[in-house]
């Protein structure tokens, strides 16, 4: 199929999720307005609520070689390290943040740390504590997704990072982008909760791009989606392109929230790189509806380089504070449990008519 029959098929599809706005270009009253809808779209499923979960960043060790990211394997800058599954163990069991109620362990593309590292950390917290668990740590091998399913985790985040197969191949995205959407559409057939994400704004990417990245996102069986504004990275290829539009951003968040309300989109931190004064809660007010606080050990955190070497870290106080400026609470409700109950709604509904019979 053509560029032109292609956009123009997208085009129809994003009309038909978010009527009435047709551009994700959208500024001024326009975007006030796109906004006010995403959020609104929000209540009605949610209410208030907003999920509040921890990340621990476990190894910057990474195989791949994204050109958007300082943890690739071509950077030679950086200390890598894993961390000590006994130390987080022992934070996220007795000092963890009061509002959490999920913890999300994250890494490079590393499967030594997913063996070393991650499954006894997942094996502690389920014996230990109540926390719902995601882990987003790139495509393992079947065995391997498996075997922390079996330990305890239930959330699976794997970003196909931008919807265009050429493109994805020029930047190298990790694997191809075919690979991931397939190990997207396995995980799910395994059970798990999967969470996917695209970044908005790299170079060369305008609102086509956008377009076709909300088509994928929506066709896929996703519990999720995130939208990270593009960030250059001092220590990557792209460290001289210019940085993503934060309306840009929003504008895609507020897009996923209408096409889905149900779906669970973060506000994510690298929202307040692209915009110091208030991106953050900017993203809370379009749809977003988690927001994760970083309790990562300070070694590691300097070298943990998804975005560039200047993160703005949010600490509990930055999102409690985030989140009542916005008008909404800490959901009560773990992600994990939310999910468990929503399968379960969906299974009895399935039922029903049987039932009847
Ligand atoms: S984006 Fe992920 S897979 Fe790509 S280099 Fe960074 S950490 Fe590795």
């Amino acid at each position: 199929m053509d560029f032109a029959v292609r956009f123009t098929n997208t085009v129809s599809v994003i009309s038909r999720w978010f009527p009435g706005v047709d551009s994700l270009e959208a500024a001024g009253a326009a975007q006030e307005e796109l906004h006010a809808r995403a959020n609104q779209a929000l209540r009605d499923h949610f209410g208030r609520r907003v999920f509040v979960r921890a990340v621990v960043e476990v190894s910057n060790f990474c195989r791949e070689n994204c050109h958007y990211c300082g943890m690739r394997r071509d950077n030679r800058g950086l200390a890598r390290r894993r961390e000590d599954p006994e130390v987080l163990a022992e934070l996220l069991i007795r000092n963890r943040p009061l509002s959490i109620t999920d913890v999300n362990i994250q890494a490079g593309e590393d499967p030594v740390a997913v063996r070393g590292v991650v499954l006894p950390l997942v094996r502690i917290l389920r014996r230990e504590t109540n926390l719902g668990i995601s882990v987003c740590l790139g495509t393992l091998s079947q065995e391997l997704s498996s075997e922390l399913q079996e330990a305890g985790a239930s959330t699976y985040i794997v970003k196909f990072e931008l919807a265009d197969a050429a493109r994805y191949e020029a930047l190298e995205g990790p694997g191809t982008l075919e690979e991931r959407v397939t190990y997207i559409r396995w995980l799910a057939d395994q059970g798990w909760n999967v969470s996917s994400g695209f970044i908005a704004g790299l170079p060369g990417e305008g609102i086509p791009s956008m377009l076709q990245n909300l088509k994928l996102a929506g066709a896929l069986p996703l519990i999720g989606c995130s939208v990270s504004p593009f960030v250059s990275g001092a220590e990557t290829p792209l460290g001289h392109a210019p940085q993503a539009s934060i309306d840009l951003t929003l504008n895609c968040m507020a897009a996923l929230r209408l096409m889905r309300p149900d779906w669970v989109v973060p506000a994510v931190s690298a929202l307040n790189l692209s915009a110091p004064q208030g991106g953050y809660l900017r993203g809370l007010l379009a749809g977003a509806n988690l927001c994760t606080i970083n309790i990562t050990p300070e070694a590691m955190r300097e070298d943990y380089v998804i975005y560039k070497r200047d993160r703005f870290i949010m600490t509990e106080e930055r999102v409690l504070e985030a989140i009542d400026s916005a008008g909404m609470e800490p959901s009560m409700t773990s992600l994990a449990s939310h999910f468990a109950a929503r399968r379960c709604a969906a299974t009895l509904q399935e039922a029903a008519p049987a039932g009847r019979g």
